[in-house]
């Protein structure tokens, strides 16, 4: 029987793997976006790895598990006002939990415009649910605002209108899309096009241009046997 091997869909571990260890053996130094803006670093090759858990969370330890055989550190956003999961789910909690006391940061992925149009309430109050929620047990220092693929109910317009009220109220001290990070970084996330791709370059275009890089991806996207595994 012919065998069919090859596949589209390059997202898988491995692929993770081999451009996190060509950033490596490139002098790439790794930090979480909280370590990034409290040291300011000058260091013009700075690697940071953004987590958006927007669905089976779980997905996301084959990419904890590459990051600690290198001993790097992530920032994982995750939603407390969500459908797909719960954030004290018992195995999600302990997943995350654990992360924390092992140095990965834990921000929040703000559902505050949806939620509060849905419902009809208040999106500040919204928001300071979502950090109360998290913030019995997570040192949350950060936000970025969650968009669904259907592009509804987008928060970041709002929350950068709001933005100088919303860190001072909440003492937070980065929000995911400033401006900063976009001016010292070259942003790369996955997109359709009108499959799943990268939207703009791949990390590994990005690592030979040595400049720093800030990578956003979703782990229920990537894969370690197969697309469907999760
Ligand atoms: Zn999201």
């Amino acid at each position: 029987m012919h065998k069919i091997t090859s596949s589209y869909n390059f997202f898988n571990i491995k692929y993770y793997d081999k451009f996190i260890s060509e950033a490596i053996n490139e002098g790439y130094s790794f930090m979480t976006l909280k370590e990034f803006y409290t040291k300011k670093p000058d260091n013009l090759k700075i690697f940071i790895l953004r987590h958006d858990l927007d669905q089976k969370p779980h997905s996301l330890e084959n990419m904890l598990n590459v990051e600690r055989k290198y001993n790097i550190k992530s920032t994982i956003f995750v939603r407390p006002l969500a459908k797909e999961y719960n954030v004290y789910g018992y195995d999600t909690f302990k997943m995350l939990i654990n992360a924390q006391k092992e140095g990965y940061e834990i921000g929040l992925h703000t559902s505050f415009i949806e939620f509060s149009i849905i419902n009809k309430l208040d999106p500040i109050k919204v928001m300071e649910t979502e950090l109360n929620i998290l913030r019995n047990y997570f040192d949350i220092l950060g936000v970025t605002p969650h968009r669904d693929i259907n592009y509804m109910y987008n928060s970041l317009p709002e929350l950068e209108k709001s933005w100088s009220i919303i860190k001072n109220k909440f003492g937070l001290i980065y929000q995911g899309y400033d401006k900063l990070l976009f001016e010292r970084f070259i942003y790369i996330n996955e997109g359709f096009n009108p499959h799943l791709c990268w939207r703009n370059k791949t990390p590994e275009q990005a690592i030979k241009m040595k400049q720093s890089i800030y990578l956003n991806t979703h782990s229920h996207w990537w894969f370690k046997d197969h697309a469907f595994e999760h």
